[in-house]
């Protein structure tokens, strides 16, 4: 990370192209430089002000004092045994740290990206969910992650293609900085992220939930993502447990946002289900999901449980996976059985942080580590 000596700094992945402008207006210099610094950023995915030759050296000398560049500290790497999946734990200009996770599939790479460090849900299965909330992070941190993961492809040879917000955090409780950080990303005239290779990933906050339709619905600055929906179960009881913020938007509530959602955007809508042994993998759980999707625009991701270390659950049996499936094809629910990326370097949200804290600062000796 550049750092500044000015007591307020101003970091450049938090401004959008027009605060850009109106900062560089201020310092006397022409529109014109706004828009290259804006390419060095986005489109050279620079952090080196020396490197930005076009612009002049007084003015590179001005932003190195007065600005910074987010760049987080790579300080733990954990790499799967078959290559394809690489964790990185980060660390932030105050020392907390986040996890991004880098996904290497048939055609596409994907940045899995953190919203928040900690999260104040408390879902008991997830490892973030266990250390609790900290604080939300600024929208430059949010870009300053998929830059890092955009940047290690490259020197790969290769290009980052999809962004998923399935991180530490929930998204929709920073929906500001979420938000602005996504358009940020997807600028025509800088990273030029697809706003279909973008997926948010809520727990069900459904005010962010109506606010994400009415912004898919502007006419020219649309933001067309896709909606997942951690679902986990499909009764009240269960949920209560198993996603606490259910007793706040109970299933009846979150179904009527995302009814709203699909039928002012036409998009359809993804559930996730973390199959818990013995806890949601039962034919009752997938008969009342059924009922819930007939009809609906929907598709459902089972997720067999990645074990933490705060949590007694364990994934289901392959049989019993099969009894909750048959319930869904019987009632033509579509839906995709996702072996969890990288479960031999801990790729579930929080992991990577618990060991580390656990380990006092590196990681566990017996994971594949980089
Ligand atoms: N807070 C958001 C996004 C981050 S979590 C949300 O909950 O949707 C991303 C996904 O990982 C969620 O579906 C979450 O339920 C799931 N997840 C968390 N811990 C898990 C675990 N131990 N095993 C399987 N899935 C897990
Ligand atoms: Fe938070 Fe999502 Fe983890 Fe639940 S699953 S505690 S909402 S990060």
């Amino acid at each position: 990370m550049t750092r500044a000596n000015d007591r307020s700094p101003i970091y450049l992945y938090d401004l959008n192209l027009p605060a850009l402008t109106a900062l560089l207006a201020k310092w006397g210099e022409p529109t014109y430089r706004a828009r290259q610094l804006w390419e060095w950023l986005y489109i050279h995915l620079t952090t080196d002000f020396d490197a930005m030759t076009n612009l002049p050296r007084t003015l590179r000398t001005r932003l190195a004092a007065e600005t910074i560049i987010d760049r987080p500290q790579i300080v733990d790497t954990l790499r799967s045994t078959d290559g394809e999946t690489r964790k990185d734990l980060l660390q932030l200009s105050d020392g907390e740290t986040i996890e991004v996770v880098l996904m290497r599939y048939t055609r596409r790479r994907t940045a899995c990206i953190s919203t928040q460090v900690g999260c104040s849900i408390g879902c008991p299965f997830c490892a973030t969910g266990q250390m609790g909330f900290r604080r939300n992070l600024r929208s430059g941190e949010i870009v300053a992650q998929v830059l890092h993961c955009a940047r290690e492809w490259r020197a790969q040879g290769e290009r980052l293609s999809n962004v998923v917000l399935m991180g530490m955090g929930e998204p929709l409780l920073n929906s500001e900085a979420v938000f602005a950080a996504l358009r940020r990303m997807t600028d025509e005239n800088g990273f030029r992220l697809g706003q279909r290779r973008i997926t948010l990933s809520t727990v069900g906050i459904v005010p962010g939930i109506v606010r994400l339709a009415e912004l898919a619905e502007q006419p020219h600055s649309g933001l067309q993502i896709t909606l997942a929906i951690s679902l986990h179960a499909a009764t009240d009881a269960l949920r209560n447990r198993l996603v606490p913020i259910n007793r706040r938007y109970n299933l009846d509530t979150l179904f009527q946002a995302c009814h709203h959602y699909i039928q002012r955007t036409g998009r359809r809508v993804s559930f996730e289900w973390a199959l818990i042994a013995g806890v949601n993998d039962s034919a009752i759980q997938a008969q009342a999901l059924a009922a819930r999707l007939v009809g609906m625009q929907a598709h459902v991701n089972l997720i067999p449980l990645n074990p933490t270390d705060g949590y007694a659950g364990r994934p289901p049996a392959p049989a019993d996976i099969e009894t909750f499936t048959a319930v869904l094809e019987r009632h033509h629910i579509p839906y995709t059985i996702r072996l969890r990326r990288g479960v031999d370097i801990q790729a579930s949200c929080g992991q990577l942080r618990q060991r580390s804290a656990a380990a006092g600062g590196g990681s566990s000796k017996n994971l594949s580590k980089s």
